[in-house]
């Protein structure tokens, strides 16, 4: 399935209520700010759209919230709670890596947990 990208200043600014949304994904489309849109930042919500699927979407939100949680009680910041989630991590350190998505096992975000 091929994601549905969307360039919108207006969505991302719009959801950017607590935190500044450069891009987001919310399956199956993935919504990109102007000065956010390269290889790198599409690669990484790809990444999240892999995940979404994986968890038939509703768990991958559900968990989202659960891994910044405990974040947020292990007393982090907003940022670094962000950071923490193993969804974003395995983004984060897979996005530079194009082929990444070609490789990638089912459930590969389990090896980000900690
Ligand atoms: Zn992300």
């Amino acid at each position: 399935m091929i994601p549905i990208i969307i360039r919108s200043d207006k969505i991302t600014k719009a959801l950017s209520l607590f935190i500044s949304v450069g891009a987001i994904t919310l399956f199956p489309f993935i919504i990109v700010r102007s000065d956010y849109d390269n290889p790198t930042t599409i690669n990484h919500e790809k990444i999240h759209i892999e995940q979404q699927k994986e968890l038939l979407v509703v768990f991958f939100y559900i968990l989202y919230v659960y891994y910044w949680l405990k974040g947020k009680i292990k007393g982090m910041t907003n940022q670094d709670a962000y950071m923490s989630i193993p969804f974003e991590r395995e983004a984060y350190n897979n996005h530079y890596n194009m082929e990444y998505l070609d490789k990638r096992k089912r459930f590969a975000w389990k090896d980000f947990r900690f």
